[in-house]
């Protein structure tokens, strides 16, 4: 059993652990509170405006997220951390991508490494590092994996406020990964809540290239290019197709106009773009090229790799039929109008009837 202050009284050297195993920021709440309520009332009714998309899962764990203890019996208090991704001079680099209909955009959380695990592997030893210091306790590391309301969570712990673009959001910016550890520690008294400065600006609301944050903290992710060309297993409406650009894997547009990521820190190395592959920048015509071998191989570790080699075509098919009638990529695109996916032949047929209709102008929003 331990002393109602434990985690108070750790809180200087849990800060020092932390920046030791590489996370930005770490805060502490206590896991049941009535912010995390009003949190998922929110979250409810998002799900019941069908906001949620195909993402079914979300829609199952619902209540799960209004219940640590289903999570981890007896849990008290969740330590929240980030990890910051964003590569050093990422930005002018993001920018001359997007500037560039022929180069793929892939979004800078998914350059390097597949976060998961290092997320995971740094949150079991801090856990490890309290033990030897306090002795045992219950807790259960949490990324993604588990159904939690990390941005309310990281939000009470004093990591940052929750952005109009829906994302946690501090000094520092929101480039960054949050992970939980939930303990059946007593929480910290005195939580002390992060405060919105958010303010009058709207530039994440009119930067939305698909126009999906619908209305300040609200987003549809049925419009998100995120929702389209990740979680979304089918068919990207032809509506929204020609706001996505060359963006293959998510979009960070939202991210990129505000104000408070213009001095966001360096990134952890893990997460940098493999020199080998750059594909912070590369061509479309290239990666159309790449058989389901080559994706596996080459995108071994990476997040991208769980999309599956048909979603790619897909969505590098969105991005081509937004190019440039130029010869290589009528040529990219016509190897793959007998694809065996239907998937991937009906985008490859829209790509080149928009291309050869001449409508394929400038793909990027005003
Ligand atoms: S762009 Fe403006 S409104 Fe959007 S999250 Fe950043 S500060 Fe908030």
């Amino acid at each position: 059993m331990h002393d109602g202050n434990v985690l108070t009284q750790l809180a200087a050297q849990l800060s020092d652990w932390a920046a030791e195993l590489g996370f930005s920021a770490l805060g502490m709440a206590a896991a049941h509170d009535a912010e995390l309520r009003n949190a998922h009332a929110r979250y409810a009714d998002w799900l019941k405006q069908g906001r949620h998309g195909e993402m079914d899962y979300m829609a199952r764990n619902a209540d799960l997220r209004a219940r640590p203890e289903s999570l981890l019996a007896n849990a008290q208090s969740v330590i929240s951390v980030a990890l910051a991704y964003w590569p050093e001079q990422g930005l002018a680099r993001a920018l001359s991508t997007l500037a560039h209909p022929e180069r793929a955009y892939i979004s800078r959380y998914a350059l390097g490494r597949d976060y998961h695990k290092i997320m995971r592997r740094r949150l079991n030893a801090l856990a490890r590092r309290m033990e030897s210091a306090i002795g045992p306790f219950a807790w259960r590391v949490c990324v993604d994996s588990a159904p939690v309301l990390e941005v309310a969570f990281a939000r009470q712990g004093g990591l940052g406020w929750r952005g109009k673009h829906t994302l946690l959001l501090s000094r520092q910016g929101s480039f960054h990964f949050l992970g939980e550890l939930y303990t059946s520690l007593p929480p910290p008294a005195g939580e002390k809540p992060a405060v919105s400065h958010c303010g009058t600006c709207n530039r994440c609301l009119r930067a939305c290239p698909t126009q999906a944050i619908v209305a300040p903290y609200e987003v549809d992710a049925r419009r998100c290019i995120a929702y389209l060309t990740i979680e979304h297993p089918g068919s990207i409406p032809e509506a929204l197709r020609p706001a996505v650009g060359n963006r293959i894997y998510g979009c960070d547009d939202c991210q990129i106009v505000c104000p408070w990521n213009r001095s966001a820190p360096a990134g952890d190395a893990a997460f940098l773009c493999r020199d080998a592959l750059a594909l912070d920048a590369a061509s479309l015509v290239e990666l159309m090229a790449w058989e389901e071998t080559d994706f596996l191989d080459k995108l071994t570790g990476s997040p991208i790799r769980r999309i599956g080699h048909q979603r790619w075509l897909r969505n590098i098919a969105v991005a081509l039929g937004n190019c440039p009638p130029k010869p290589e990529v009528l040529r990219a695109l016509g190897a793959r109008i007998e694809h065996p996916s239907a998937l991937v032949r009906e985008h490859v047929g829209w790509a080149l009837a928009r291309i050869r209709g001449g409508n394929a102008a400038n793909a990027h929003p005003p």
